[in-house]
């Protein structure tokens, strides 16, 4: 098919998104790497030529808080489409460089403002609170504003093409296709039974998720959000292949998109998996300031707390040798079909060791790494283009389950799971 994608980031879902694009020989035919770090991108370019992909691979520099100098990359390489696996600060600079140059737009993540207490952003975001009734600040509205520029352009946007988001809507919408007439409830469960062996770690990016970890919960019922204190509701489930586990209510993007696209759906919750240890050491790390976003002096220096913490924690990408065990990742279904009432569990396996072996990476930057390559393919295909801002579950779902299966996240239909109380 010969189409060319412009991979932005090269951190650690970048790193496996990208080993995995460089093998969709059957949709691109060049890849361009780009990052702050350029060193990054042409350790993977090497990785990449010796693995035999027949890709043509560049690589390159970007600013990607900057506009003009994603456009200067856009119009120096004419990409079909670009795939955002920098950072959620970055997604509007980006979807506004793809309109400007009229490429398609593909990310994993939905937009965040780096800074929340700056008052260029505390305003707006004190008003999409309020009118949301909720306080936690993830938002798709900064992205759904996008929806008719994209349009008009004839262009498409896929927000959220990861695991959570991006997997488990695609579950619901598979759920609603093939087994339910009625979906009443949703709860999506995020366990990582994996030990890395560090007392402390975060799998991914430390800043955005302790930032997740840290908010004000919330889930949907009937048609409002209900908010509750962080870590407030806790379940303990038995996961497949897992185990048990202790699991705490979440607020999740995923949510937002969901109770608006499927308004049939009485309840929709997020939980996710935590060690006391890691709880403990997080919640040390708030009360003594260290999870803040808003920079502090020191000797003379502005320093972010956060981001400073994030120089003193363990890459996350530098996980993948020592971390053991599995996830699993899915969805609760209750509704009916054909009058009956009916329950449902989609979920996947995926072990750390494993994903190690295939692409030096941990699970977590697996099953958001994989999904990332799937929407951005389907994109490129055509299979999932259509002029908007969408996310993955108002799409066809049956061509994303398929590539799951193909490329490294099987999954499991169970039609009689233990239900989450
Ligand atoms: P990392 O911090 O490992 O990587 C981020 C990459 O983006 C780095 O290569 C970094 O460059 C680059 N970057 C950051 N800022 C800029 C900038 N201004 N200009 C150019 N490049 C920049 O993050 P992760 O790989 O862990 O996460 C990537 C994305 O995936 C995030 O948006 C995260 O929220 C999302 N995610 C989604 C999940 C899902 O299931 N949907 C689950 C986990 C993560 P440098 O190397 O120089 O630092």
């Amino acid at each position: 098919m010969a189409k060319k994608v412009l991979v932005i980031g090269c951190g650690g879902v970048a790193q496996v998104a990208i080993q995995k694009l460089a093998k969709r020989d059957d949709v691109f035919s060049d890849m361009r790497i780009v990052s702050r770090t350029v060193s990054k991108c042409d350790a993977m370019k090497e990785k990449l030529e010796k693995n035999g992909t027949k890709l043509s691979i560049s690589t390159g520099t970007v600013d990607a808080d900057k506009v003009e100098d994603i456009v200067r990359v856009i119009k120096d390489y004419h990409p079909d489409v670009v795939l955002n696996v920098a950072l959620p600060y970055q997604d509007l600079t980006i979807m506004d460089a793809c309109l400007e140059c009229k490429v398609d737009y593909v990310d994993t993540a939905n937009y965040e403002p780096e800074d929340t207490d700056d008052p260029k952003w505390r305003k707006i975001y004190e008003k999409r609170c309020k009118e949301a009734g909720f306080t936690a600040y993830f938002d798709y509205s900064w992205q759904w504003a996008y929806k008719k520029k994209f349009e008009d352009a004839g262009l498409t946007a896929l927000l959220g093409s990861g695991f959570d988001p991006g997997v488990t809507s695609v579950f619901v919408a598979y759920a609603k296709k093939h087994y339910f007439d009625t979906i009443d409830t949703v709860d999506i469960l995020d366990c990582n039974g994996g030990d890395h062996g560090y007392k402390f770690a975060t799998n991914f990016n430390p800043e955005i998720n302790l930032r997740e970890v840290s908010a004000n919960g919330s889930y949907w019922e009937n048609g409002k959000w209900i908010e509750t204190k962080p870590m407030e509701i806790k379940r303990k489930y038995n996961f497949p292949q897992v185990g048990d586990k202790d699991m705490y209510l979440l607020h999740h993007e995923e949510i937002e998109a969901l109770g608006k696209n499927f308004p049939e759906i009485k309840r929709i919750r997020f939980f996710m998996t935590f060690g006391q240890s890691y709880l403990d050491h997080m919640h040390c790390l708030e009360d003594v300031g260290m999870l803040s976003t808003e920079p502090v002096d020191f000797n003379g220096q502005k320093i972010v707390p956060i981001q400073f913490l994030k120089a003193l924690l363990p890459d996350p990408a530098s996980l993948g040798p020592r971390t053991v065990g599995k996830t699993n990742i899915g969805c609760i279904f209750t509704g009916t079909k054909n009058g009956e009432k009916k329950t449902l569990f989609i979920y996947n396996v995926c072990d750390h060791q494993e994903c190690y072996k295939e692409v030096g990476s941990q699970a977590i930057s697996y099953t958001t790494g994989v999904p990332a390559m799937i929407g951005t393919s389907l994109v490129a295909d055509g299979t999932w283009k259509k002029p908007g801002v969408f996310t993955t579950d108002e799409f066809d779902p049956d061509p994303y389950m398929e590539l799951l299966n193909q490329y490294g996240l099987p999954w499991v239909v169970d039609e009689n799971p233990v239900l989450v109380d």
